[in-house]
């Protein structure tokens, strides 16, 4: 065998890339300063970065923030794009008001719940690009993803994760208090509560003894660990499995 052949066969399946992109034309004041912000924290880009260097992909995927008129994110197969409203990270900001009063704590709950929702979108635009096997529900798979992806032991990663539970949490409490159009995103998602233990015992899993206050703080049942460890494996191996084809060596 040539070498020649050898190195197109290893890259066969590489035709894109995460890109990101951006509307220059917000209306809205405060979405547009909210952009700016966003911008210069550049976590577009870490995310592109991220996957890029992770995975091949069979075609360009492109990610963005975008005003859409209702708190929602969402991946479009037609356009192949990722795309987080600013209304869903007002939407945030407002749910996590409830838990924190300092503004650096609150902008850092919200960005780390923005990146564990970016990585589950990710999710649903992998299964249609690379038309991957899903058994169960495709929202239950795809917060998977995001945790495979996320909890990797860094602990940017881990607070993603961790913050993202805790948003479901809340959202779970404060349901009655907020305007039904306002929760159009999750309708197709498990309930919030039981979200929030599967992620909070995903997490667990991923590195037990990093995630020893989840126990502490009483956020998981001591009685639960066994199964999350395991459980943990079982989602780690399945994703490892269906991606295998598509990791970068
Ligand atoms: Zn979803």
């Amino acid at each position: 065998m040539s070498l020649t052949v050898f190195s197109q066969q290893a890259k066969t399946n590489d035709y894109g890339d995460v890109k990101v992109v951006w509307n220059d034309h917000i209306k809205d004041s405060v979405f547009s300063d909210f952009q700016e912000g966003i911008k210069r924290t550049k976590i577009l880009d870490a995310i592109a970065n991220d996957i890029n260097g992770y995975l091949a992909l069979p075609e360009d995927l492109y990610i963005t923030f975008d005003e859409c008129q209702s708190s929602n994110a969402f991946y479009d197969e037609h356009t192949k794009k990722v795309t987080i409203c600013y209304e869903m990270v007002s939407y945030l900001y407002e749910l996590f008001k409830t838990k924190t009063n300092n503004p650096a704590q609150l902008r850092e709950m919200v960005i780390n719940t923005t990146l564990f929702i970016f990585y589950h979108e990710m999710g649903h635009a992998l299964i249609d690009l690379m038309d991957l096997p899903v058994t169960g529900k495709e929202e239950d798979t795809v917060d998977n993803f995001s945790i495979f992806l996320l909890a990797d032991g860094s602990k940017k990663g881990s607070l993603a994760v961790l913050d993202g539970a805790i948003a479901f949490y809340l959202m779970g409490e404060s349901e009655k208090n907020i305007p039904l159009k306002n929760l159009e995103l999750w309708d197709e998602h498990s309930l919030d509560h039981q979200r929030f233990y599967h992620i909070i015992c995903m997490l667990y899993g991923s590195n037990p003894i990093q995630n020893q206050a989840l126990i502490r703080e009483k956020m998981l049942p001591l009685s639960m660990t066994n199964r999350c460890i395991e459980d943990y494996q079982k989602i780690k191996k399945g994703w490892l499995k269906v991606l295998e084809q598509w990791i970068k060596k």
